[in-house]
């Protein structure tokens, strides 16, 4: 058996790290933090992350965690609402699940299993090469340095990568115009289960509410600008007030100091042409970093994660040469790459319309325009953005 090592437990290492481990493969999870809650990530997850949770055998304990399946969506265009999206007739709800708590889980799951370890507080630093073959990482520990090494290093360290850095695989960057801030206010508005947007020249503001009792607010801003915002304390929070209906406007204003230390993504769009190199693998984000639109990043990195599983469980469970290793790899970035491609594709199309402020797209977002689309065009738009719910490609478990 040959034994791997994954740097990172966000939700694409650590899935991988306990479907490895479930099957057999002695697996090392190194893991920054010592603590899951210290960062804020992501937490909607689509029907096809949920698939991805349910493919890899954690339904009972999934379903179990604390979420709110969000059943309504509400468009607004500035104070007027102009369309309500009922999620009901869905066959899986989106849900928002707390990362802390789907990682916990995840991690204790994988425990169980005799070949796997984690070890936190472990920075990784950089590459160990044995001629010209990836064979450990370097990294920092809260007792000092340590080398760890293994057959095969899957790189799982998200968006600011120090592997991909380090490997220096050829990238490509989908320049992004626009930054997204978030804070989170008290209790959940307008109730438990309505996740709104509001558009309209050149705005946009999401908020949904979360199982932790707060609503997360995500107030889309021109890149580069969130000094000017950080500098005005919870007076950030006037900015967004025209450009909301009157409900939330009192909501907000009624709760501004939960709003006083807004929180940057930085938004980002990159695919690795490579994510591969002999004994090296990357994905989730460290392969391609996801802009926030269709809340995808969660859900394409659990799919890497099933995918990797399948095609590197089975040649690391059989003691496979290097050469059958590198070929799993590489089978894995072919699988993947048609719905990176495609999501982070569509991905740039909403932000082209709905943060420009150009005429073009003022008349797009118009309120007779969404008039128009949700009377005669709702079921293309449905189908032409089902990839946003459901992937792009059949992602299942291969035993
Ligand atoms: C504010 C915000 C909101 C978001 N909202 C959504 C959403 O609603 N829905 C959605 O699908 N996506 C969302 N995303 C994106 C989503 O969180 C990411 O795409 C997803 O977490 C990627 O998973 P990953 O496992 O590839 O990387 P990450 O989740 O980034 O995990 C990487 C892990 O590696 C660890 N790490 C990093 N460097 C090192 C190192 N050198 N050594 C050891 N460990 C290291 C990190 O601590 C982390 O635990 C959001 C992201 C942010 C920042």
């Amino acid at each position: 058996m040959s034994d791997a090592i994954v740097v990172g437990a966000g939700p694409a290492g650590a899935l991988l790290a306990y479907m490895l481990a479930s099957r057999g493969v002695p697996v090392t999870l190194l893991e920054r933090q010592t603590d899951f809650s210290r960062e804020f990530r992501g937490e909607i997850l689509m029907p096809s992350g949920i698939a991805a949770m349910h493919e890899a055998g954690l339904r009972p304990q999934f379903d179990a965690l604390p979420n709110l399946p969000i059943g309504t969506a509400q468009l607004f265009r500035g104070e007027r609402l102009v369309f309500t999206a009922p999620l009901d007739g869905l066959p899986v709800h989106p849900r928002v699940v707390p990362q802390p708590a789907m990682l916990e889980m995840i991690v204790a799951k994988a425990s169980k299993f005799h070949g796997f370890k984690l070890e936190r507080g472990v920075t990784v630093r950089d590459l160990i090469y044995e001629k010209d073959r990836v064979v450990g990482v370097h990294a920092d520990t809260l007792e000092g340095p340590r080398d760890f090494r293994g057959d095969f290093v899957i790189a799982c360290d998200g968006r600011t990568s120090v592997i991909r850095k380090r490997a220096a695989l050829p990238q490509d960057r989908i320049m992004q115009g626009f930054d997204v801030v978030w804070g989170h206010v008290p209790g959940q508005f307008p109730d438990a289960r309505t996740a709104r947007g509001y558009i309209g020249s050149g705005h946009l503001l999401i908020m949904y509410p979360s199982p932790e009792g707060h609503t997360q607010i995500g107030w889309v801003i021109d890149k580069g600008t969130f000094g000017d915002i950080k500098k005005m304390g919870e007076r950030w929070i006037d900015e967004l007030a025209p450009h909301v209906s009157p409900d939330v406007r009192q909501y907000l204003a009624a709760n501004k100091t939960g709003l006083a230390h807004p929180f940057l993504l930085d938004v980002i769009c990159d695919r690795l042409r490579e994510w591969t190199a002999p004994g090296l693998l990357l994905i989730g984000d460290a392969a391609h970093p996801m802009s926030p639109v269709g809340g995808q990043g969660i859900n394409v990195a659990l799919r890497d994660a099933v995918v990797t599983a399948n095609h590197l469980g089975r040649a690391l469970k059989m003691h496979s040469d290097e050469a059958t290793l590198d070929f799993a790899a590489r089978n894995i970035q072919a699988e993947r790459w048609p719905e990176i491609t495609t999501i982070q594709d569509m991905q740039q199309i909403g932000p082209r319309f709905l943060l420009s402020n150009s005429l073009l797209s003022r008349i797009i977002v118009s309120t007779p325009m969404i008039a128009f689309a949700k009377t005669f065009l709702a079921s293309y738009i449905a189908r032409r953005f089902d990839p946003f719910l459901n992937g792009a490609t059949r992602v299942v478990t291969e035993l």
